[in-house]
């Protein structure tokens, strides 16, 4: 291999990256990644495929893996279109001789690799590593892996340390000559028509895209604060960077590689002790990781209104009923307060998630896929196996056996927002009221109600009745 060109996509790091290492054979090396401007067209669905928040963290992105490739002699090329028209007219332009990347599970990167290697006239090589498992070391063949997460996670705890993640190599092969000239300043916000996203103070998560942001994460994580001996008690809290370990959004783009993160967690694990919250974090990934290998089984089924259950009815209804959770006006304050955090910074809490989405099935009636294409545009770390994979689950159309999840919205609201400290934050038309009241702001009596600027719920459910009194 002569002169080469590694392909970036979902897998924007430096650290435990196998096609970056099968690259180092070549002499000279052009690291691109390609922005489609078509993400930020609506989809089928409505909403855009990239949001401006998540935008911001790519570019960020983006940015770290051109400085990190500049210390070790390279430089990133970006360049805007569709991968399969720049590629090959840059590897013909160039003279290059083969392209290197990382797999993909989901349908519509697996077409786009499928239409970039068409085009092509030299190897494409395609190498897995954003997976705790390669397809040959899962426990068993794809076809026939359980259907259920718990017969998978017992699968796969016996195959616990069977990935090593390889380091940050320390020198790359220089750019092939003619590519710096086609180096440009990466795209903005602004340049993208998305306009800049307002800070908000109060975001759970206040980090910067990028690798070195990522690694810093994880260290203060597991090693500094240690907030990952907390984890089993945090985990379903809502307000703060603390109650979880916030390793999403980096692993969705891939700044922060899996297997690093298991294996610092076993790291640690070895020198402290297991414990329930290690333990829960490791059941974590292996979700991560059983959404990803469900997706690539099942491919475009997992998109269908009836997921992966022919059997299933889920609800297909669309009204206004959807807009207005998507904009946080339901009349449900749990619900407006997650759907508000989202909108404004990216980020909801794994509590939220469940609430909000089935709030949106069960309670609303609404078409399940239209609230998991509003996830895809606003989420900081959107990744289509688990965000469609989660929304299946819960609309009960995914290949467990179980039917919906029902969850009792004022029921979570007491359990996990005792205080109303969370709808406080994001609700600031409900701050005036007495704290006992920012749950149900729907019992007010028409007077009361009258001069706050915030929807009345038209239906309150029977099962929230034991939950009005917030002695309840
Ligand atoms: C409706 C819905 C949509 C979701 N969409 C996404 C999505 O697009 N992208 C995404 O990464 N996660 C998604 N999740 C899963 C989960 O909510 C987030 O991974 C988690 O909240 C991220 O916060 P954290 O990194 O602090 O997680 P932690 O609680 O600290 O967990 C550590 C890691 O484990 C993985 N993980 C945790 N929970 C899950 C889960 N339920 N499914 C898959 N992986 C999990 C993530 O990689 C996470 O970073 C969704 C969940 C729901 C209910």
């Amino acid at each position: 291999m002569r002169r080469a060109l590694l392909w970036f996509k979902q897998d924007l790091r430096l650290d435990d990256h196998p096609a970056l290492q099968a690259a180092l054979q070549a002499d000279r090396l052009l690291p691109l990644y390609v922005f489609d401007p078509a993400l930020l067209r609506p989809s089928p669905l409505g909403p855009r495929r990239l949001g401006v928040h998540r935008a911001r963290f790519l570019l960020e992105s983006l940015a770290a893996l051109d400085s990190g490739l500049r210390q070790h002699g390279s430089r990133l090329l970006v360049v805007q279109g569709r991968a399969e028209q720049v590629i090959p007219t840059l590897v013909d332009h160039l003279g290059l001789e083969e392209v290197l990347t990382l797999e993909e599970m989901a349908p519509f990167e697996l077409d786009e690799m499928r239409h970039v290697r068409h085009a092509l006239g030299v190897p494409f090589t395609v190498l897995p590593g954003n997976n705790l498992l390669r397809e040959e070391e899962l426990p068993r063949p794809l076809i026939e892996l359980p259907s259920v997460f718990n017969k998978f996670r017992e699968l796969m705890d016996e195959r616990l340390y069977v990935f090593q993640p390889r380091s940050i190599p320390h020198t790359l092969p220089p750019l092939p000559s003619g590519a710096s000239s086609l180096m440009e300043p990466l795209p903005t916000l602004s340049r993208l028509g998305l306009g800049e996203p307002l800070g908000t103070p109060a975001t759970a998560f206040p980090f910067a895209g990028g690798e070195p942001a990522a690694q810093a994460r994880l260290r203060d994580y597991l090693w500094e604060s240690r907030g990952v001996h907390q984890y089993q008690e945090s985990r379903n809290g809502m307000i703060g960077s603390e109650y979880s370990s916030k390793l999403s959004p980096w692993l969705a783009n891939g700044s922060l590689s899996p297997r690093r993160v298991a294996a610092e967690l076993h790291r640690l694990e070895a020198q402290h002790g297991r414990s329930e919250s290690t333990q829960q974090l490791w059941m974590e990934l292996l979700w991560r990781e059983f959404f990803r290998w469900t997706l690539l089984r099942f491919g475009s089924a997992l998109f269908r209104a009836d997921g992966l259950k022919a059997t299933a009815r889920a609800p297909n209804n669309l009204d206004e009923r959807y807009l207005r959770w998507c904009n946080g006006r339901t009349g449900m304050p749990l619900v407006d307060a997650n759907m508000r955090e989202l909108m404004m910074t990216g980020w909801m809490s794994s509590r939220g998630r469940q609430v909000v989405a089935a709030y949106l099935v069960n309670d609303l009636e609404q078409d399940w896929r239209y609230g998991a294409a509003w996830f895809e545009e606003h989420l900081l770390d959107y990744d289509p196996a688990s965000n469609w994979g989660n929304w299946a689950y819960l609309a009960g159309v995914a290949s467990d056996p179980r039917r919906a999840r029902a969850f009792n919205a004022l029921r979570q609201a007491r359990q996990y927002d005792p205080d109303a400290a969370y709808v406080s934050l994001w609700l600031p038309e409900l701050r005036g009221l007495p704290i006992e009241q920012r749950h149900t702001p729907f019992m007010l009596s028409e007077p009361q109600f009258a001069g706050l600027d915030y929807p009345r719920l038209e239906h309150i459910p029977e099962n929230w009745k034991p939950y009005i009194s917030s002695a309840a």
